[in-house]
């Protein structure tokens, strides 16, 4: 495999050891993940999550995985199958949220209900419910499939758009916070051309096809301009993405964490931390007319399948405080 950004072009054994380096570099570089932590990673069936979940593992790196059947038809089954064989031939644990059975909604519904774009509601629903599975599962990090361009294209709508509020959350890792775990992204020195190709040469086997709902997705016309001024000039990517991040970051964290903007205020319906009396996901479950969680519930509980074993997940000690 030709990669011009870095002028080398690697044979599939050097390949799967770029790709391991460039993970364990980033994981290094940004303090992610320390000794003996416990850690969730955010499994969607596609190349990047499962070649994290595989790369962790490589790299000795114990984690589980946490899956949500977000109810987009044939590709969200398509995914969670994907997901499934992945976990059973790697006999990894696999926690599993289906949003039809635990909510009665899916995001092609809440999303028409609340007059969200899908992708809007999809975020809002997998933010939330991967907070609330690992803190449920006392999980100290939560980590994500992120790669390079989709952190650029991120970063490039924000710098079109001067989204100062979100360029202050524009890092690969954000802190715990108001009850929250710590979300790395070890991806984000790999292009999502080379994850593709670290899965075939391991013989992943992934979901290809594009989520139906991602036609119009604003982010995907910017990682399509990069792309372009990549293959002008390669290493674009990446220097505008590590150049944000060594020269300008610091400018727009305003307090010095890039913390997620919900405040440390309980949700009156689930628990979570929010920033008003409902946390925004209670709210799009409201609008959706979905099944409300228990006020008196436990906080941020999501009952999760287990995929590999019957063994309950050991209670976070704080989880109930
Ligand atoms: Fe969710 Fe949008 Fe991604 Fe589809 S494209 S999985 S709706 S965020
Ligand atoms: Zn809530």
């Amino acid at each position: 495999m030709d990669l011009r950004r870095h002028n080398a072009a690697f044979c599939g054994e050097h390949l799967s050891r770029f790709c391991r380096d460039q993970v364990t570099r980033a994981i290094e570089d940004f303090d992610m993940i320390a000794p003996g932590d416990r850690v969730l990673v955010a499994v969607s069936g596609g190349k990047d999550s499962l070649a994290l979940w595989h790369i962790l593992g490589e790299l000795g790196i114990e984690a589980d995985g946490f899956s949500i059947g977000l109810g987009i038809g044939g590709y969200s089954e398509a995914s969670t199958e994907c997901t499934r064989r992945f976990a059973a031939e790697h006999g990894l644990h696999l926690l599993e949220c289906d949003l039809r059975e635990r909510f009665g909604t899916d995001v092609p519904t809440a999303a028409a209900a609340a007059k969200r774009v899908p992708c809007s509601a999809c975020g809002l629903s997998k933010r939330h419910l991967f907070d609330s599975a690992a803190v449920e599962g006392g999980y100290d990090v939560v980590a994500t499939g992120h790669n390079l361009d989709d952190e650029a294209a991120v970063l490039f709508g924000n710098v079109l758009h001067w989204h100062t509020e979100y360029l202050a959350r524009q890092a690969p890792v954000l802190p715990a916070a108001h009850g929250f775990p710590r979300k790395v992204k070890p991806l984000v020195r790999l292009a999502e051309r080379e994850t593709a190709a670290y899965c075939i040469v391991n013989g992943i086997d992934y979901q290809v096809e594009e989520c139906p709902m991602s036609a119009g997705n604003r982010h995907l016309g910017y990682k399509e301009a990069l792309a372009d001024l990549e293959l002008r000039s390669p290493g674009s990517k990446a220097s505008f993405y590590f150049g944000y991040l060594r020269e300008a970051a610091d400018r727009f964290r305003s307090d010095g964490s890039a913390g997620e903007p919900d405040g440390p205020v309980p949700c009156g319906r689930c628990g979570a931390p929010c920033s008003g009396e409902i946390c925004s996901f209670c709210r799009l479950l409201d609008r959706a007319g979905a099944a409300p969680l228990a006020v008196d519930g436990p906080p941020v509980a999501v009952p999760v399948r287990l995929g590999r074993s019957d063994q309950p997940i050991a209670p976070h000690p704080g989880a109930s405080a």
